[in-house]
C-alpha cells in the first residue's frame, strides 16, 4: 500500500495537511494498493503562490534551457517505466504491452517532442512593420483525468513548462502511480522551484484551483459536465481555458471499403483501454445493404475479445477503472438492451474473470441517432452499429451529435474517403486506419473541447500574443 501524502510545492515534497484522502484499488483485484491525500485550499493556494513566484524567472529564460529541463524530466521518468506501467495497469486496467507502449513510451517521447518543437513553436514572426512575439501566458492550471494518466499530463505540463508558463498540476486522483513518478523527475531534473507544483485531489481540490485569482489559465482534460463547470468559472473571471473533453466519435464505411479492415479497426479502437478512450471510435456507420454482412462479421469477431487479467499477454480486454464506472457502464449497456436495439454480441460475450471491475463488451446495430447510446459518451467497451442509404445521411448522422472529437473514413478510393473527411465536424479524422500523429494537433469541435494538444500547435496554447509596432 502506497500513501500519496506530500504533494510538490515550491521545489519540496510538503506532507498534507487535510485529512480526506480517496483510496485506489487494484482493478483486476479489487484489492486497497493506494490513498491519495486530497489537497485544502491553502496548499493549493500555497502551490499557486510558488508558481506566480518563480514565474518572472522561468519565463525569462532561454527557449533552449527549458528545453533542456523537458530533456532531463524525460529521462528520469524513463528511468521509472517499469514501475508507471505496473501502476497504470493496476489502476486502469489496460493490458501491459499496450500500456508500456501507449501510456509509457509515448508519453516520454512527447517530452522530447516538446523540446524539439519549442523553438518553432515559440518563433517570433515579423508583418510589416509589426514584431510579433509569443509570451507564456502566465500561471496555468493543468487538470488531468486517470484513463491516459501521463500522456494528459505531459500533453499540458511539457507545452506550458517549455513556453515559459509555470504550472501547478491537480491530477486525477484514481491513477496517482505516474505522478508520484513525476514529481521524483521534477525534483532530479533539478527544475527552479515553483516552475511545477503538483497538488493531489479530488473534484473540490480542482475547483479551489480554478477559481485561485492567481491562475492565469485553465487547461483540463475530463467529462464535458465537468469542463462546463470548468469554464463557467473561468469565464466569470476571464482567464483563459483549453478543454479535452468527451466523444462520441464515428466511423463511417463507404460501400466500397475493405469490410475486413474496418470491422478489425472498429474494434480495436472501440475496445482500445477497455473503451475509457475519448477519442475511440464508438460509432460504426454502414450502408444499409451492408448491414447483414457487417453483422455478421462483428459478431464473429467477439470471439478474439479475451477479457482478462491486464498482466496476461494474450488479453485484450482488462477491467474498468472502478467498482462504480463498472456500473455505469452496465447500466448504460442494460438501458441499450431495454431500447431493442439489435442487440449483436448477446450470447457471443467472453467470459469474465469472478474477480475485478469486468465488464463484456457489447455492440449493439441500429441504434437511432436519437437514442441515448448514439449520443452519450459511455467510457465503456461497448459499440454501436447505424447504417445510411445516401452519403449526405452518413455525414449527417456523424456529425449529428453534440461532440465532435475524432471521425474515420473508409474506401477503396482515398480521394473518395479524403472528401468525406472534409465534410465531418472534428478535431481529427482518419482515413483507411491511418494512425495517431502525436506532432498533429489534437482536440474537439462543440462538446467535445476548446483548444488543441499536442505538436507545435499544443505549445502555442499557452502563448499570449504581443505585436511591437516599430518606427517605419
Ligand atoms: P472528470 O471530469 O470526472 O475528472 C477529470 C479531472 O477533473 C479529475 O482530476 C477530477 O478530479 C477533476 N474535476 C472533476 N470535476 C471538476 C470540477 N468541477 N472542477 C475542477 N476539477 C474537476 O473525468 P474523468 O472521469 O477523470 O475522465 C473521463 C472523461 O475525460 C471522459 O469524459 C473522457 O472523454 C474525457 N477525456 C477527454 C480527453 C480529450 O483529450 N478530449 C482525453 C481523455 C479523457
Amino acid at each position: 500500500m502506497i500513501h500519496y501524502n506530500q504533494h510538490l510545492i515550491d521545489g519540496e515534497m510538503r506532507a498534507a495537511t487535510g485529512a480526506a484522502i480517496t483510496t485506489v484499488y487494484d482493478s483486476t483485484t479489487e484489492e486497497p494498493i493506494a490513498t491519495v491525500a486530497h489537497g485544502s485550499t491553502a496548499e493549493v493556494d500555497a502551490a499557486v503562490k510558488a508558481a506566480r513566484a518563480a514565474f518572472a524567472r522561468w519565463s525569462g529564460t532561454s527557449v533552449e534551457e527549458r528545453s533542456k529541463y523537458l530533456l532531463t524530466v524525460a529521462d528520469a521518468l524513463e528511468a521509472r517505466s517499469d514501475r508507471m506501467a505496473a501502476d497504470v495497469v493496476a489502476e486502469v486496467g489496460m493490458p501491459l504491452k499496450l500500456t508500456r507502449r501507449i501510456q509509457v513510451q509515448m508519453p516520454i517521447a512527447a517530452w522530447r517532442a516538446s523540446a524539439a518543437q519549442a523553438a518553432e513553436a515559440l518563433a517570433e514572426a515579423r508583418i510589416g512593420h509589426s514584431l510579433v512575439t509569443k509570451e507564456p501566458v502566465g500561471v496555468v492550471a493543468a487538470i488531468t483525468p486517470w484513463n491516459y494518466p501521463l500522456h494528459q499530463i505531459t500533453a499540458k505540463l511539457a507545452a506550458a513548462l517549455v513556453a515559459g508558463c509555470c504550472v501547478v498540476l491537480k491530477p486525477s486522483e484514481l491513477a496517482p502511480g505516474v505522478v508520484g513518478a513525476l514529481c521524483a523527475a521534477a525534483l532530479e531534473a533539478g527544475l527552479p522551484r515553483g516552475v511545477l507544483n503538483i497538488v493531489w485531489g479530488d473534484r473540490a481540490t480542482g475547483e479551489a484551483l480554478v477559481a485561485h485569482p492567481g491562475v492565469d489559465m485553465v487547461s483540463f482534460t475530463g467529462s464535458t459536465a465537468a469542463g462546463r463547470h470548468i469554464a463557467a468559472t473561468a469565464g466569470g473571471l476571464l482567464k483563459r481555458v483549453a478543454l479535452e473533453l468527451g466523444g462520441k466519435s464515428a466511423s463511417i464505411a463507404l460501400p466500397d471499403a475493405d469490410q475486413a479492415a474496418v470491422v478489425k479497426h472498429a474494434l480495436s479502437s472501440c475496445m482500445l483501454n477497455s473503451g475509457q478512450t475519448c477519442s475511440a471510435f464508438t460509432r460504426l456507420i454502414v450502408p444499409e445493404a451492408h448491414y447483414a454482412a457487417y453483422r455478421e462479421e462483428l459478431r464473429a469477431a467477439m470471439a478474439n475479445l479475451r477479457v482478462g487479467d491486464p498482466r496476461d499477454a494474450d488479453t485484450r480486454i482488462g477491467p474498468l477503472v472502478s467498482a462504480e464506472h463498472r456500473n455505469r457502464v452496465n447500466a448504460y449497456i442494460e438501458r441499450a438492451r431495454q431500447a431493442c436495439h439489435d442487440d449483436i454480441s448477446h450470447g457471443a460475450e467472453p467470459a469474465l474473470p469472478p474477480r475485478g471491475y469486468f465488464v463484456a463488451p457489447a455492440i449493439f446495430g441500429r441504434v437511432p441517432i436519437g437514442s441515448e447510446l448514439a449520443q452519450e459518451e459511455v467510457f465503456g467497451p461497448v459499440l454501436a452499429m447505424q447504417t445510411y442509404a445516401t452519403e449526405d445521411e452518413a455525414v449527417s448522422l456523424a456529425n449529428g451529435t453534440p461532440y465532435g472529437l475524432a471521425g474515420a473514413v473508409w474506401s477503396a478510393s482515398a480521394e473518395h474517403a479524403w472528401r468525406v473527411a472534409r465534410r465531418l465536424r472534428a478535431g481529427q479524422v482518419d482515413v483507411n486506419g491511418a494512425p495517431f500523429n502525436a506532432r498533429a494537433p489534437f482536440g474537439g469541435f462543440g462538446a467535445s473541447g476548446i483548444g488543441r494538444e499536442g505538436g507545435a500547435f499544443g505549445i502555442e496554447e499557452f502563448v499570449e500574443l504581443r505585436a511591437i509596432q516599430l518606427p517605419q
